[in-house]
């Protein structure tokens, strides 16, 4: 039985008197519940240390957005893996379509990521999803399955055993069109599919895959109770800490 991950994506929002703010709601809210759910966020790279703190004694697990994929050097403006660590991190988001755009993310690259998360023991959410183009022309699945192929099929299994995979059609994020909850299941059904075909089924059954694509309080209830679908990676839902908290609470 996979047990559901709700991870919040802040990207490059938020300051730190919000997320002072956040932090005291989230956990007060949290404190007289019991959420049937991993809960994770990944804020950027400067407040991680104040999170550290505000979250310690919390089931609140901390994320970084991005990792390098090389071990370390003269790469300016960049973090490695081993300073995720080094700050306590346990995941990592890896090939977000935002970065695919606009930092042209190749496959030998986010496979390079994760592999440097890998020897940092540090849990990669690797992203994967069509554009709008793509789908209105029935690709999608084809789509989906190359950015698959291309990352994770370059892993061998002691690596894939780590991997989230997170589909987010990249018309669905930010947008607030969100994929039906049946367009979402046969995705992540396709996805679980090809996994169990390359790696098999016990591990395609264990694996994790999350639905990412303008998930609210709203609509999450009914998302994560498809069979497929073990939780959400949430944007823009994810900065109040009222709507994060009724999405983890919709995780049943
Ligand atoms: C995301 O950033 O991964 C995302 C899914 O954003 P939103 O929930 O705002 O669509």
């Amino acid at each position: 039985m996979r047990k559901k991950l709700v991870a919040g994506n802040w990207k490059m929002n938020q300051n730190s008197a919000e997320i002072s703010l956040f932090a005291s709601d989230i956990l007060s809210r949290l404190q007289d519940s019991t959420p049937n759910a991993d809960i994770l966020i990944c804020p950027p790279f400067v407040y991680i240390e104040q999170l550290k703190s505000l979250f310690a004694h919390s089931n609140i697990q901390l994320g970084a957005q991005n990792v390098n994929n090389n071990k370390n050097g003269a790469f300016t403006g960049e973090i490695s893996a081993a300073m995720l660590s080094d700050m306590e991190i346990k995941w990592c988001i890896v090939g977000h379509s935002e970065r695919r755009k606009y930092n042209h993310e190749s496959n030998t690259e986010l496979t390079q990521k994760i592999e440097q998360l890998f020897s940092m023991q540090i849990n990669p959410v690797f992203c994967c999803g069509e554009m709008l183009p793509e789908r209105n022309a029935g690709n999608h699945f084809e789509v989906v399955k190359k950015q698959i192929e291309g990352v994770l099929w370059n892993l061998p299994e002691d690596v894939m055993n780590t991997i989230t995979i997170a589909y987010e059609p990249v018309w669905a994020i930010g947008t607030g069109v969100t994929a039906s909850n049946n367009q979402a299941q046969e995705m992540h059904a396709f996805i679980r599919m090809l996994v169990s075909g390359k790696f098999g089924d016990t591990l395609a059954q264990n694996i994790r895959i999350l639905y990412g694509g303008s998930v609210t309080a709203d609509n999450a209830s009914e998302l994560f109770l498809m069979p497929d679908i073990d939780g959400g990676l949430v944007g823009g839902a994810s900065l109040k800490a009222e709507s994060f908290f009724q999405i983890i609470n919709s995780c049943k």
